[in-house]
């Protein structure tokens, strides 16, 4: 009987529906796949809980389309997370080309501990320390986690998860995806089933599998942090947020070319890092020097690899530099 659940899942306790959480599985929706039920059982005393309705990403658009047609579970799905965390402040963030979510949201809201803030549509705009930045004016230190300044973030399709768990007793199986790019016949936000496999997905949305492998980048994920995908045997996982085709680019990226100091990197860091130092590091067969360098504030946005003049995969190199600082 859904109605008593329903009456029963609002008077559990914290813990109690903590472990709802965990037993449905629930994890951060935005990409990172963290367990939900970790992140709400902090070691540290928290003030802020932030959600994130900016898109992650470029070419993303799944968390848009849940704040419009989720609204209401979105804003219970925020109460109980105010409630497992037992603070008084939830602050939604929304990008200023989302100005339709944004007031369904506002409109709907009658809780005066929710606060809703629009902010400038730029990519890496979602990222956790750059929105802890932005609406707090609170540095994450080199290293730590937002829990270090009083603060949860969370993504608002985590929130409509943790919502089907608790109010209707349903585990994460299945979630949105934005699928898109090149040749796409039917691009568009499509709920699915975890565990189908991509294979499945492209040929329903571009027609075909199969010269899609040739000439094409597939990502899993988006534009900017998303995976090259290898094999599109590969089934959605909780933290596939895309599947994105891109023709392939005429020059290949390249861990050996030469750094030309064009200085481009440096100029995008939305972490105001030198990327081109990591570069150096690694073909001086220095990685451990990155360190010194703040390797660990980079968010890995992709932005320098992005705007690279010598075509580097600078991202690839942070990865492995963290690792070996
Ligand atoms: S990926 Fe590049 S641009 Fe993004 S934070 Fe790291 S160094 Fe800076
Ligand atoms: S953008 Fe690329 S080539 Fe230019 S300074 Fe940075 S790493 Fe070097």
């Amino acid at each position: 009987d859904n109605s008593n659940w329903n009456k029963t899942a609002e008077d559990l306790s914290a813990e109690k529906k903590l472990d709802i959480i965990k037993d449905n599985g629930i994890v951060g929706m935005g990409g990172a796949a963290f367990p939900t039920h970790v992140k709400f059982k902090p070691p540290k005393p928290i003030d802020t809980l932030i959600l994130n309705g900016c898109e992650c990403e470029p070419y993303l658009t799944g968390d848009y389309r849940i704040m419009l047609e989720n609204t209401k579970e979105i804003l219970h799905g925020t109460r109980i997370l105010l409630n497992i965390l037992n603070i008084q402040k939830a602050i939604i963030a929304i990008e200023d080309n989302k100005k339709d979510a944004y007031e369904k949201l506002v409109a709907e809201n009658s809780d005066n501990k929710i606060e809703f803030v629009l902010i400038k549509t730029k990519y890496p705009q979602g990222a956790e320390r750059m929105l802890i930045k932005k609406l707090l004016n609170r540095e994450v230190p080199i290293g730590g986690l937002p829990l270090d300044v009083g603060v949860v973030v969370s993504n608002v399709s985590t929130v409509f998860a943790v919502y089907n768990a608790i109010i209707n007793g349903t585990p994460l199986i299945e979630r949105i995806i934005t699928v898109s790019g090149k040749n796409c016949k039917k691009p568009g936000n499509y709920r699915v089933k975890i565990g189908t496999p991509i294979k499945n997905i492209i040929e329903h949305c571009f027609g075909t599998s199969e010269s899609i492998n040739k000439g094409y980048v597939i990502k899993m994920g988006g534009q900017m942090m998303g995976i090259n995908l290898q094999n599109i045997e590969a089934p959605v996982i909780k933290g596939t947020t895309g599947i994105i085709v891109f023709e392939k680019t005429e020059i290949e990226f390249d861990k050996d070319r030469k750094c030309i100091k064009c200085g481009r990197c440096a100029e995008v860091c939305p972490m105001e890092l030198y990327p081109m130092q990591y570069v150096l590091n690694f073909q001086l067969n220095t990685p451990q020097e990155a360190k010194k360098h703040d390797v660990k504030s980079c968010i890995e946005c992709g932005c320098c690899e992005y705007i690279c003049s010598s075509k580097i995969p600078i991202v690839s190199i942070v990865k492995q530099e963290k690792e070996l600082c």
